[in-house]
């Protein structure tokens, strides 16, 4: 079953070094492919519209700074099963909830700095890839 997936590396990844990293480990699963790439700095009403389902929780306001401090990576990624496997290779929300091997269990230690975005649905993904890449057919 082939989808499409809108992954953003975080700033903390763009900042540390680790776009290529992150970027090789999707790009090494078969069949999937990068359609769409580009890195951007987010505006507030992007990040609102992105992430409106965390709107009035404790952690949302930290989250639209940290998310607007410095540029993003953002892609479309296509393949078998993308919209799973992208979270899959992402690890659970938490840093050190997430196994070693997986991109936030490397990589991170704190929550909201946890490097990588990926849609968590269908539905998320056809919503999300309209708010960054409204162009796509
Ligand atoms: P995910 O990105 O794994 O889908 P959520 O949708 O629950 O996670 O949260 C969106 C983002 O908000 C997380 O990736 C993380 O950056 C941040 N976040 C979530 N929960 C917390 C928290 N308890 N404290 C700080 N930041 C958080
Ligand atoms: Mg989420």
């Amino acid at each position: 079953m082939t989808e499409r997936t809108l992954v953003l590396l975080k700033p903390d990844a763009v900042r540390r070094g680790l776009i290529g990293e992150i970027i090789g480990r999707i790009e090494r699963k078969a069949g999937w492919s990068i359609t769409a790439l580009e890195l951007r700095t987010l505006d507030q009403e992007t990040l609102e519209q992105h992430y409106g389902e965390h709107q009035g929780k404790p952690f949302y306001e930290p989250l639209v700074a940290f998310m607007s401090s410095g540029p993003v990576v953002a892609l479309v990624v296509e393949g078998e099963r993308v919209i799973e496997g992208v979270r899959r290779l992402a690890g659970p929300t938490d840093p050190i909830a997430a196994a070693p091997g997986s991109i936030r269990g490397d990589y991170g230690t704190i929550v909201r700095e946890n490097l990588i975005h990926a849609s968590d649905s269908e539905e998320s993904a056809i919503r999300e890839l309209k708010i960054f890449f409204p162009g796509l057919s």
